[in-house]
């Protein structure tokens, strides 16, 4: 349930609602908004009298809330939610684009492809250094040497950096060298990780599973934020489908139907969302047309040498090209590049 305060409610009259519901059993999160202030209240709503609540001075009204995410919901907090990364802010009039390549290799791949993607505009740099792999013998990640070279990175670029964190044990050495810590696909509904990240002092882009419905994201960002963290990014990524030409479908639909339902900044992964590195450029349109904060993109400055998803992978000089052709799309939409 919310409790809708009047138009020009004062402090005190939103403290005593707050205190009520309280006092009540329940949780409060409070949305301050420019015109009016919404009580959200967390727990079990079934015994709270709608008719006494609204008898309080300054409610407007009282709106029962069916959905089961809460914190996450714009019935909860209508205006968007801005992530702020180092002063990048997420979530705005600005696109932020985080690229770079699906791990971290070498220092000489990393360094080359920050250099690249930083100089064609990219805002965040993107590598993994620890790895979900499908199988066991292919390419794990560098791991904390991975995490290493992308703080290096970082000091010479001064791009922020986001990285896959895959457990929560890993959640603390993670956050000593990322400014985002990235929940993969297929950990989108590992709940010891999720409540972990909540902990966590750091913004957390959140992939959705690859089998995920568009509630079951909500519903697991729900963790996140109900543990504490209320920087979270959204990440379509693609999901499994019959179809069998692309890697995943990338569900374009779910970017205009979060936005809708949720506050949380929405950026789109085209590159696992494809698999093939010909569709990330339409696919980015696409995304940016739709409503998307925001894009991560997979960039190599050698793709055919690539220890992981270098099909999908864009050279240096076609992400710049992208770029340059997403820019007028941004404009289309009322956003900036
Ligand atoms: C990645 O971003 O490198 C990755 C592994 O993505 P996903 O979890 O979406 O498969
Ligand atoms: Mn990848």
């Amino acid at each position: 349930m919310i409790i809708v305060m009047k138009q020009g409610a004062t402090d005190t009259q939103i403290a005593n609602v707050c205190a009520r519901v309280e006092q009540l059993g329940c949780q409060v999160h409070l949305s301050e908004g420019q015109e009016r202030s919404i009580v959200g209240i967390i727990g079990d709503v079934r015994s709270l009298d709608r008719a006494q609540l609204e008898r309080l001075e300054g409610v407007e009204r009282t709106v029962p809330i069916l959905r089961p995410y809460k914190l996450t919901s714009r019935d909860f907090q209508p205006q968007d939610t801005v992530v702020s990364i180092n002063g990048i802010a997420v979530g705005d009039t600005q696109l932020v684009v985080m690229a770079g390549p699906c791990s971290v290799e070498s220092q000489e791949q990393l360094l080359d492809a920050a250099r690249a993607v930083k100089s064609a505009g990219a805002h965040i740099l993107r590598g993994g250094a620890f790895k979900p792999r499908t199988s066991p013998y292919s390419f794990q990640g560098l791991g904390e040497e991975g995490l290493r070279l992308l703080a290096e990175a970082r000091r010479e670029t001064d791009l922020p950096v986001v990285t896959e964190v895959m457990a929560p044990e890993q959640v603390p050495l993670v956050t000593t060298y990322a400014d985002v810590l990235q929940v993969g696909a297929r950990n989108m509904q590992n709940f010891a990780l999720l409540h972990a990240v909540g902990e966590a002092q750091r913004p957390v882009l959140l992939k959705r599973g690859m089998m995920a419905t568009i509630e079951e994201l909500l519903m697991a960002a729900e963790y996140v934020l109900s543990h504490g963290n209320e920087r979270v990014i959204l990440c379509e990524r693609g999901i499994r489908t019959f179809e069998k030409y692309t890697r995943n479908t990338v569900d374009i639909s779910a970017v205009a139907v979060l936005k809708q339902l949720t506050h949380l900044p929405v950026v789109v992964d085209p590159s696992h969302g494809t698999g093939k590195w010909e569709l990330v450029e339409p696919i980015s349109r696409a995304a940016v047309a739709a409503g998307a904060d925001g894009l991560l993109i997979e960039v190599h400055p050698s793709p055919e040498t690539a220890l992981c998803d270098g099909a999908q992978s864009l050279k240096p000089d076609r992400f710049r090209q992208m770029m340059a052709g997403l820019r007028p799309v941004a404009q289309a939409v009322g956003r900036t590049l």
